[in-house]
């Protein structure tokens, strides 16, 4: 039905509330059970009086996004979770349980993506749409509706699935709203990241906003001629303009910058490499991520480096006086690559899991 209103539509909701004559303080009730408390619908909608149930249930859609396939590893605490959008595309979040009991979602901001990075799958894919606020908060109510029997919630929220968060920046920041108002999730801002491939206006625009909202760069060499055949995009912002928007972002933002490098053998893992990223990274209030590479379709050429690499290159780094941490990357048996489940099921490889 096409002409229903969405729950987070908070003005439509509000016209329709007027029109049923129902007490705002109930709608209210029936965001937070459905928002905050991730009860889902028929909990929200037994908040209403019954005389109007009936019609609000039919006008107001609470999914703006069909959940199509569920894979839990069997290695880890991650699960990867399928859905649908209304277009009948596909998008991805992946669920990952620490052990420390903590839960991290990361949702996607777009169907595909135009910035095509090699080393991503989601890349090869190509750009088809961006997704709206609500289909990216949809990504969070259901993950943890999904996650609700294990008594878990969704602490983390990081932007880092399908799409570059900031060329769909208007419906980005319509989520962020929501995300962090008392009246939507009331979600805490400094428990939401964005990670991006580095688009320095956007990224000084979203800091102005949210400061206190956590930015990831995807950095990945501090050489132009690497990260421009890495990395498209990179042929638009130079290493030093990225430099610049760091240092800006430190002065606006209270946090650490996380600067995300992902491991590719012979590209940009040598300690020549470490020694030049330590060196552009002085003076920066950063925490350098280095990320195990996870092959894909389509980029034969690109490998992950070897353990022993990364133990080196972080070593030299930490000497450096840099914070580095190396990411664990959880769900390797769920197709941990942004974008191959996704891939994988468009091309009609894997069969629905729900
Ligand atoms: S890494 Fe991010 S920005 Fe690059 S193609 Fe993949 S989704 Fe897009």
């Amino acid at each position: 039905m096409t002409d229903r209103i969405s729950l987070h539509d908070s003005v439509g909701v509000d016209l329709l509330r007027r029109e049923l004559g129902i007490d705002p303080h109930i709608v209210h009730r029936v965001r937070t059970v459905f928002f905050k408390k991730f009860r889902g619908r028929e909990a929200a909608i037994t908040e209403l009086p019954c005389g109007v149930r009936n019609v609000f249930a039919e006008r107001i859609q609470f999914y703006p996004l069909t959940l199509d396939a569920r894979l839990d590893s069997e290695q880890d605490g991650a699960t990867k979770l399928v859905f649908a959008t209304t277009s009948g595309k596909r998008i991805e979040s992946v669920l990952l349980r620490a052990g420390t009991g903590r839960t991290a979602l990361c949702i996607s901001s777009q169907v595909g993506c135009a910035a095509n990075c090699d080393f991503c799958a989601t890349g090869k894919m190509g750009f088809h749409s961006n997704l709206t606020a609500a289909e990216m908060l949809d990504q969070v109510v259901q993950a943890n509706e999904q996650i609700a029997g294990e008594n878990r919630s969704v602490r983390n929220i990081v932007f880092m699935g399908m799409g570059e968060p900031f060329h769909n920046e208007s419906e980005l920041y319509d989520a962020l709203d929501t995300l962090v108002d008392g009246r939507g999730f009331n979600h805490p801002a400094n428990r939401i990241l964005i990670s991006t491939v580095g688009i320095p206006d956007a990224m000084l625009r979203c800091a102005r906003r949210y400061p206190t909202v956590n930015q990831a760069l995807s950095l990945h060499s501090v050489r132009d001629d690497i990260r421009e055949s890495i990395i498209p995009l990179a042929r638009k912002y130079s290493i030093d303009e990225l430099r610049a928007t760091i240092l800006h972002l430190n002065a606006l933002q209270p946090s650490t910058v996380m600067i995300e490098y992902l491991m590719l053998a012979s590209v940009n893992d040598s300690l020549r490499d470490a020694a030049e990223l330590a060196e552009f990274l002085t003076g920066l209030r950063v925490h350098v991520n280095l990320i195990p590479y996870n092959a894909i379709e389509g980029a034969p050429h690109l490998v992950g480096s070897s353990r022993n690499v990364r133990d080196a290159f972080a070593a030299a780094l930490k000497a450096a006086g840099l914070t580095t941490t190396i990411r664990y990357s959880m769900g390797a048996d769920i197709e941990a690559a942004c974008g191959q489940l996704v891939q994988k099921m468009e091309r009609g490889r894997l069969a629905r899991a729900t």
